[in-house]
């Protein structure tokens, strides 16, 4: 109910009309497109901002930190080939939004954040919408041993170089998809884990996330 009032016809329209204008950018998965027009963005959004969380751009969320633009969320989600039930670990939750459209794909979603205001925010935030996304306030470059391994892996911040953990924790078949780049941009890498540890590395477009930080909040490695 609560829900309704939060999300408008108005805000319905402005969705539909991203969703068509991604399409028309390259992204034809249907099941993505449909996961980006379900999710309200604009909640995402500092309410400073609400009035342009349907153009195709990245926003501040806090921290020096970035809600990606729509487009990168559909051409990482499209490229991770969610299946449902999919047990799918995310780096770097930020506000959320990317975890919420695995979620409205079918996935069980981890997601990892290493800025404590970020994750208690999404904390509280995610299933105030129904999302019910297991959150951990940790450094990403490890991600989750315990809970691996994992049918997806995605990084949403700019990775100096792929890190051997999250190698790791992917099952055999599974699939990485990671933006790696120590400077200005990053080429967006997938990675799929075959038999006998033996990796398939295929490079796509250019993108430009935040850094992938390591160490602050984290005393010693
Ligand atoms: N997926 C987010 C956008 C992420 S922006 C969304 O949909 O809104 C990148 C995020 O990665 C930021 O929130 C940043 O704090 C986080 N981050 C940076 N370094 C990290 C690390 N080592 N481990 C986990 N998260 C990290």
């Amino acid at each position: 109910m609560e829900m309704q009032e939060r999300d408008s016809y108005r805000h319905q329209g402005l969705r539909k009309k991203l969703v068509d204008k991604i399409g028309k950018k390259g992204i034809h998965d249907e099941k993505v497109l449909a996961a980006i027009g379900k999710v309200p963005r604009h909640l995402f959004l500092d309410p400073a901002f609400t009035e342009f969380a349907y153009e195709d751009q990245p926003f501040q969320i806090g921290e020096g930190q970035t809600i990606s633009q729509p487009f990168t969320v559909a051409y990482q989600t499209a490229m991770l080939e969610v299946k449902k039930g999919d047990k799918v670990l995310e780096i770097g939750t930020g506000s959320g939004y990317q975890a919420a459209v695995l979620c409205e794909m079918g996935a069980r979603v981890y997601s990892v954040e290493r800025q404590k205001s970020l994750y208690e925010k999404a904390k509280k935030f995610l299933p105030s919408l129904g999302y019910m996304v297991k959150l951990f306030y940790g450094d990403g470059y490890k991600g989750l041993p315990a809970f691996a391994p994992f049918d997806k892996i995605i990084v949403t911040a700019a990775a100096p170089f792929i890190p051997d953990d999250l190698i790791a924790q992917l099952k055999e078949g599974g699939i990485l998809v990671i933006p790696v780049g120590a400077g200005e941009t990053q080429i967006m890498t997938r990675i799929v884990k075959l038999p006998e540890g033996k990796l398939d590395k295929k490079e796509f477009d250019y993108f430009r996330f935040v850094p992938l930080l390591e160490e602050k909040n984290f005393g010693k490695k």
